[in-house]
């Protein structure tokens, strides 16, 4: 399979450049994403050799216009269960839940916010790939992901 690298996807670089120059000007601030870890196609760690943590499509729908799709860098922890609050999104607002909770790991992540125009999907997703070697799969975790 040939793989397309993301740049490549761009019609009109000029246009799309100035576009993620200033939705980088707008994220002033991370935005925080909390969500349950699905199961996605199974692409990423079979066909690309790196696996990417999906987040709940319910709570990607939530993202709606608040964020334009692309990819970002970013940090994430893995919330214990116990201690997670519901779904949520919210930009820039202060997650005070973190204050409460014994501090789980951060981790650096890339995510992808989009359609996966190579595999033609139809749901927008967000997937991170996790800068950290897990020993095992975590679907069912809790994803907080602060996007930068
Ligand atoms: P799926 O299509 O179901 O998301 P992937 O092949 O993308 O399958 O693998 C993602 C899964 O791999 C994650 O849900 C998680 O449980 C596991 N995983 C292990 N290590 C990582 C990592 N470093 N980053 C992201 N996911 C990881
Ligand atoms: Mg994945």
């Amino acid at each position: 399979m040939t793989l397309t690298p993301a740049y490549v996807m761009i019609k009109e670089p000029s246009n799309e450049t100035m576009s993620a120059t200033e939705e980088c000007r707008r994220l002033a601030e991370p935005f925080v994403v909390t969500g349950e870890v699905v199961h996605g196609f199974g692409r990423g760690s079979k066909e690309l050799g790196i696996p990417t943590a999906n987040v709940d499509p319910e709570v990607v729908k939530a993202i709606g216009t608040q964020l334009e799709s692309g990819i970002y860098y970013g940090f994430c922890q893995l919330v214990p269960t116990t201690t997670a609050t519901a779904p949520q999104v919210s930009n820039g607002v202060v997650d005070t839940t973190a204050a409460h909770e014994s501090r789980p790991p951060v981790y650096g992540m890339v995510c992808s916010l989009g359609w996966n125009p190579q595999y033609n999907n139809t749901i927008r997703s967000l997937e991170a790939y996790i800068l950290h070697k897990f020993d095992t799969d975590f679907y069912g975790s809790t994803l907080r992901v602060a996007i930068c």
